[in-house]
């Protein structure tokens, strides 16, 4: 187990303001470049939990407010805290999980 492991499991969360903005505002900002996703297939993107050090860079500079800490996630975006998760185990299983919580 990795001392960061040990030391929290909160981490930040990109919620559903995200979809089909994309501009990618966080990516310039993140010190370890723990956001990501595919051009071409992603209408979001998604923090990696396991990377992220929780400095909260990336939430002011989100022109839509969709980052969140993992505890301050509103009740109606929780679904997006596991996306975040599942996309670095199963992109399409995130996909389809994406579309479900969009409605
Ligand atoms: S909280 Fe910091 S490390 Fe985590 S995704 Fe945002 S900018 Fe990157
Ligand atoms: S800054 Fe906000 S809207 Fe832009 S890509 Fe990141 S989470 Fe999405």
């Amino acid at each position: 187990m990795t001392f960061r492991a040990l030391e929290s499991n909160v981490t930040y969360v990109i919620t559903s303001p995200c979809i089909d903005v994309r501009d990618q505002s966080c990516v310039d900002v993140c010190p370890v470049d723990c956001i990501h996703f595919e051009e071409d297939l992603d209408r979001m993107l998604y923090i990696d939990p396991d990377e992220c050090i929780d400095c909260g860079a990336c939430e002011p500079a989100c022109p839509v407010s969709a980052i969140f800490a993992e505890d301050d996630v509103p009740a109606s975006e929780q679904a997006f805290i596991p996306i975040n998760r599942v996309w670095y185990q199963d992109r399409d299983q995130a996909r389809r999980e994406v579309e479900t919580a969009h409605g």
